[in-house]
């Protein structure tokens, strides 16, 4: 992504993620969109703001947990402190993820990793994980 290198966009898992995120908690839904973040939604609970993100499933959960955390984070940064929630419509499943000390250093080192991958003058050789099956970039490292 920091190469501009972008996914297909006409990658099946993207396309259910599209309609996922058009069709379900359409009276939360507030898309916000900023260069580095896009939240899917805010709402009140129990009196408090919310952020939601909305999943197909928990089998990347802790993916997910970062990229809310991520959000989380740079929302702190712009003085807004916030609470996340991961949201799977189809387990019935909410998630809360708070933004603790352990999350956020765990989000520094993910920051330092992704800055050293970035400075080289080639990407990493691609190992295959069990997340290539269903990754939108697969055809950058297996074509
Ligand atoms: S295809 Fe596999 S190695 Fe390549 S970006 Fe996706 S998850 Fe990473």
């Amino acid at each position: 992504m920091a190469h501009e290198l972008n996914p297909r966009q006409d990658d099946t898992f993207l396309e259910i993620g599209r309609i996922l995120h058009e069709n379900v908690y359409l009276r939360d839904k507030k898309e916000i969109n900023t260069p580095d973040i896009k939240i899917d939604l805010i709402k009140k609970r129990d009196g408090q703001l919310v952020v939601g993100e909305v999943k197909k499933s928990s089998r990347f959960e802790l993916p997910a947990k970062m990229q809310l955390a991520f959000y989380l984070y740079k929302l702190k940064k712009q003085g807004i402190e916030i609470k996340g929630e991961l949201l799977i419509p189809k387990e019935k499943k909410r998630i809360e993820v708070k933004l603790t000390h352990a999350l956020e250093d765990r989000l520094k080192v993910a920051f330092n990793e992704i800055k050293e991958i970035i400075k080289r003058d080639r990407p990493p050789e691609p190992k295959k994980i069990r997340w290539c099956r269903n990754c939108a970039y697969k055809d950058f490292c297996w074509a």
